[in-house]
């Protein structure tokens, strides 16, 4: 079996991991902790960041930092993991869906147009595959309309927009380190804070609505509960273990790209005959190969196609389901029909993209595919 996603260890991982446990310093912000923290500021040029334990937390706290209550209103693509609106909908926000883009699982700008209204606090924007959202336009809107952006970079590491590292635009924007990620330390995520008003309060939302950070760093005399917050820092064995990625960013980079480009290229011919559409990474986008996908003619040949490639031992496999349409939201949705992202839902195929895969199982993989297509 070759499967869609296995984590990839360079060794200096355990290395770190074994020096927080010599070190006899196992809870957060530490050594490791404050070690990611700088890598992430130095290499992305962010001006604040915040290790956590999941993006799912970075969400969460965003929310609370932007202090999203009932009443607000939150514009999110419906073509997103359920976390990017969970932690908007945990503080009371009504969440509004918008549309993907008619080429992109990309969020459409004229959809969010169309969502925004009086009660409006945020748009949430995602890039899928690591792939930039047109940013000029959405800062442009939200200045006009004075509205908090919150980007779910989650995928996005290493990808910029226009020159620029995707995270650095929203008010604030949030990582993921979960281990189907391009850098993993199973589950971990960041919090990045590029509003200057929101930075103090972030550190007290992290340390559980303490001043704990400020005492440390000899502010104040005594730590005490100063406003909201919760557990969201990581532990130092996941900030150790996610350093050592970290250290091999680069490798881990050129090694999904090649993958991602070999079956760009062995797809091509079946893409221009009309069989299914490739990835499009728009001229201001970089692709930082998160995912390989193809988007096929109709859900029925998506679905053959799945279990054509299982039936060859391949893990391939189709990404979300439109949020407007689940079990929890669907009586809440409007009128509205997102015909986009329901047509990702439907005829998105992700292949295998790890570290582990080899040429041959590229070339068997791409193999597999044509030959289901040549016996359509
Ligand atoms: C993976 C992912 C998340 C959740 O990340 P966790 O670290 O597992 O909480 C949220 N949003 C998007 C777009 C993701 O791809």
């Amino acid at each position: 079996m070759i499967r869609f996603n296995k984590p990839y260890m360079f060794g200096q991982e355990l290395e770190y991991v074994n020096e927080a446990v010599i070190d006899g310093r196992l809870a957060g912000n530490g050594r490791f902790t404050k070690a990611c923290h700088e890598f992430f500021q130095t290499r992305y040029g962010f001006k604040k960041v915040l290790m956590t334990t999941s993006c799912t937390d970075a969400l969460e706290m965003s929310a609370i930092l932007l202090r999203i209550q009932p009443g607000d209103e939150v514009i999110i693509p419906s073509y997103t993991f359920v976390s990017t609106a969970n932690a908007f909908a945990l503080r009371g926000a009504k969440i509004v869906f918008a549309d993907s883009s008619k080429d992109h699982p990309n969020v459409s700008i004229d959809s969010i147009k169309e969502c925004i209204s009086d009660r409006t606090k945020a748009i949430v924007v995602v890039h899928y595959g690591g792939v930039a959202c047109e940013m000029d336009q959405l800062l442009e809107l939200c200045n006009e309309h004075e509205i908090s952006l919150v980007e779910d970079a989650a995928q996005a590491i290493e990808a910029s927009y226009k020159g620029r590292p995707l995270g650095s635009f929203g008010d604030c924007a949030t990582f993921s380190f979960h281990e189907t990620k391009n850098v993993v330390s199973g589950e971990g995520g960041l919090l990045v804070i590029n509003n200057e008003e929101l930075l103090k309060r972030a550190e007290i939302i992290w340390e559980k609505g303490t001043n704990r950070t400020a005492f440390f760093r000899g502010e104040v005399d005594k730590y005490s509960w100063v406003d909201l917050g919760s557990s969201f820092l990581p532990s130092e064995l996941i900030s150790a273990y996610l350093y050592g990625q970290l250290e091999n960013v680069e490798t881990i980079q050129t090694g999904r790209v090649r993958i991602w480009e070999t079956y760009y290229s062995a797809l091509q011919d079946l893409a221009i005959s009309g069989m299914f559409t490739l990835p499009k990474i728009p001229s201001y986008a970089t692709n930082n190969a998160h995912v390989f996908y193809i988007v096929c003619r109709n859900v029925e040949e998506r679905n053959e196609l799945l279990s054509h490639l299982k039936d060859k031992g391949i893990g391939a496999v189709f990404h979300y389901l439109s949020l407007h349409k689940s079990e929890f939201f669907k009586e809440k949705h409007d009128e509205r029909e997102l015909i986009n992202a329901d047509r990702f839902s439907d005829c998105l195929v992700r292949l295998p993209l790890h570290l582990h895969l080899t040429d041959a199982d590229v070339a068997y993989i791409v193999d597999c595919i044509k030959d289901f297509y040549t016996k359509q």
